[in-house]
């Protein structure tokens, strides 16, 4: 087992948070060694806790929708990494879930990213994701000055139904950010839609961990 399975097995098992989180801890991602693209997200929700599979939710559909994915290429983890800040379900707080639990940076998230050198492009999904990597700001403005975080990270708001609403104030995400996120997820992961390995359910090295 290389160094790589090793941490990802014992991330997989962890159950640090057992005495604070609501429900029993099931840790919930997916990566890959290979992988060229990580989706930085916040914590899974209450569905994603339920089903063990990442964006497995409304949300996970209208990110693909934005990022211009099939599901094979979204699952397919030698591509596409998916490792959020919490990689529990952190249960609810007032005005919707808790925030992402702080102890897995700490405990996995930083040793596993170190281990996945082929990243291009990370999309900092949620103002907890550009948090961790830009430090304090407002999530709208830097999605709308998105350019100057490329060619490596692009910030986008979080995909849950709320973003509906802040579409429509903000038009310009749409008409502006969108075809870039396409353009620049498809450089990241590969040369043409439809052309990915439509196995992507964690086949070869790539892991889903739930
Ligand atoms: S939230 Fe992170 S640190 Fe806590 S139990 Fe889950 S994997 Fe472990």
């Amino acid at each position: 087992m290389t160094e790589f399975d090793e941490l990802a097995a014992s991330a997989r098992a962890c159950r640090a948070c057992s005495t604070v989180l609501p429900v029993e801890p099931r840790p919930v991602f997916q990566i890959s060694p290979e992988a060229r693209l990580l989706i930085a997200g916040q914590a899974p929700g209450s569905k994603v806790h339920a089903s063990g599979i990442p964006f497995a939710d409304a949300s996970g559909a209208r990110l693909r929708e934005w990022m211009g994915v099939t599901e094979a290429e979204f699952y397919d983890a030698r591509r596409t990494a998916i490792l959020p800040i919490g990689f529990c379900y952190p249960g609810r707080a007032k005005g919707g879930d808790a925030p992402p639990r702080p102890e897995c940076a700490k405990l996995w998230r930083n040793d596993l990213l170190a281990l996945m050198p082929q990243i291009r492009l990370t999309l900092l999904v949620g103002t907890y994701a550009q948090h961790d990597a830009l430090g304090p700001g407002r999530m709208t403005d830097r999605v709308r000055r998105f350019r100057d975080f490329l060619p490596d990270r692009f910030p986008l708001p979080h995909p849950s139904w709320r973003s509906h609403i802040w579409m429509r104030d903000n038009p310009w995400f749409e008409a502006e950010v969108l075809p870039e996120l396409r353009a620049s997820v498809r450089r990241a992961i590969g040369e043409s839609r439809g052309g990915a390995n439509a196995s992507g359910m964690g086949s070869g090295r790539g892991q889903r961990m739930r």
